[in-house]
This record gives C-alpha cells, sequence and structure tokens, in this order.
C-alpha cells in the first residue's frame, strides 16, 4: 500500500484539505493502535505519529492517494494531567464535529479489557455526531479463541450499543479481513 504522510494538525483550520474519504483511528495508550495501523497498511506508519511533538496531534496520512487516515491520539494516561486531558477531549470532539468527510472511526480495544468510561464517553461523541464507528478487539492471540469469542461477547453487552466489533490479533496480522473491507471498500469509497 502506497502511504504518504500528510500533515500533522490540532485544530480544523491546520486540517488536510478534504479531498477524500476519511477514517480515524482512537484508542486507549497500549491497546496496540500502531501495531494495528501498521499491520492494516502494510508499513511503518505510526512511527511519524510516535514521533516526539506529534504524540499528542492528529496525524494525517494517505492511503494509497484513495482514503485519508487519522491517527489520534491515544487516551487513558494514569498519570495524564487534568490539562492535557482538556486538550485531547476538545481536540478529539471538534474533529469529530467538524470533519465533514469524514467516513468512520475504529476505536481500538485490548481484548483483556472492559468497557470503561472512556470508551463511554467516546461513543456518545460518535453517536451525537453521526459518526459510524466499528470497535476491533485487539491481542487475541493472548486468549485461547473460545476466550476470545466470550470476550467479544461480554464486551459487546457492556458497550450497549451494536457496531461492527472485531477480534484480530495486530501482531500476528490475523483477523484483518472484515475491518480492511469496512475501512477500505466501505468507508473509504469515493
Ligand atoms: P499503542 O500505544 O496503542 O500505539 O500500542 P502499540 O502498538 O505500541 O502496542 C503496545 C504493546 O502491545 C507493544 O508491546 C506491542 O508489541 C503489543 N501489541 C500490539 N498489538 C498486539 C497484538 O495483537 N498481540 C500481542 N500479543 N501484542 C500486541
Amino acid at each position: 500500500m502506497k502511504v504518504k504522510f500528510l500533515k500533522s494538525a490540532v485544530k480544523p483550520s491546520d486540517y488536510p484539505y478534504p479531498y477524500n474519504p476519511e477514517v480515524a483511528l482512537v484508542g486507549r495508550s497500549n491497546a496496540g493502535k500502531s501495531s494495528f495501523i501498521n499491520a492494516l497498511t502494510g508499513q511503518k506508519i505510526a512511527k511519524v505519529s510516535s514521533t516526539p511533538g506529534k504524540t499528542r496531534l492528529l496525524n494525517f496520512f494517505e492511503l494509497d492517494e484513495s482514503v485519508y487516515l487519522v491517527d489520534m491520539p491515544g487516551y487513558g494516561f494514569a498519570k495524564g494531567n487534568q490539562n492535557e486531558v482538556k486538550s485531547w477531549k476538545q481536540m478529539i470532539e471538534t474533529y469529530l464535529n467538524e470533519r465533514e468527510t469524514l467516513k468512520g472511526v475504529v476505536l481500538i480495544m485490548d481484548i483483556r479489557r472492559e468497557w470503561s468510561d472512556e470508551e463511554e464517553m467516546l461513543k456518545d461523541w460518535f453517536a451525537a455526531n453521526e459518526v459510524p464507528w466499528a470497535v476491533v478487539l485487539n491481542k487475541a492471540d493472548k486468549l485461547s479463541r473460545s476466550q476470545a469469542a466470550a470476550q467479544l461477547k461480554v464486551i459487546t453487552a457492556e458497550m450497549g450499543a451494536e457496531p461492527p466489533v472485531f477480534s484480530l490479533s495486530s501482531s500476528k496480522n490475523e483477523g484483518f479481513e472484515d475491518v480492511r473491507n469496512l475501512v477500505f471498500k466501505e468507508w473509504g469509497r469515493r
């Protein structure tokens, strides 16, 4: 896949021109967002996003000259100071509210965790802004097949919503077919 870093931005006036359909990715830090992006695209693009100075920004990429991908900063740093949390919330909420070419958001979770307040807050923002979303339960390789299936049911019940939910492994590059279809064929279609 051809990947091009476009730019980093915080506020709408700095977003790239809304030329292509766009998909955004968000997740608790350490859930495996970078690994997911790298596996999805087959490139180490998440390296750019983890460069000091770019970790708290929206990082825009162009995939195959047809879809924009936005790597949104992770949440849930235990020591995150309140100003940082506040600016994260403002940046994400503004983006979800303003970006007209946004076709969907993938929320990445560690399959072993529970649905928490932060995921609930994101869910509310998606609903308020009528943004389609999906959940990726990453690190499925850490569980047996039956445990993973059970955990998928538990988290789906906790969500109290019915977005598409995928369980997969970014480090083993397994289980990506359905989420690829959603991101590139459904959301990424012009
Ligand atoms: P981020 O903070 O959400 O970007 O998370 P990273 O992609 O940096 O991953 C956090 C840690 O989880 C790293 O040590 C990864 O190697 C590991 N990791 C990510 N995805 C998987 C996965 O699917 N399976 C396993 N076993 N480990 C993973």
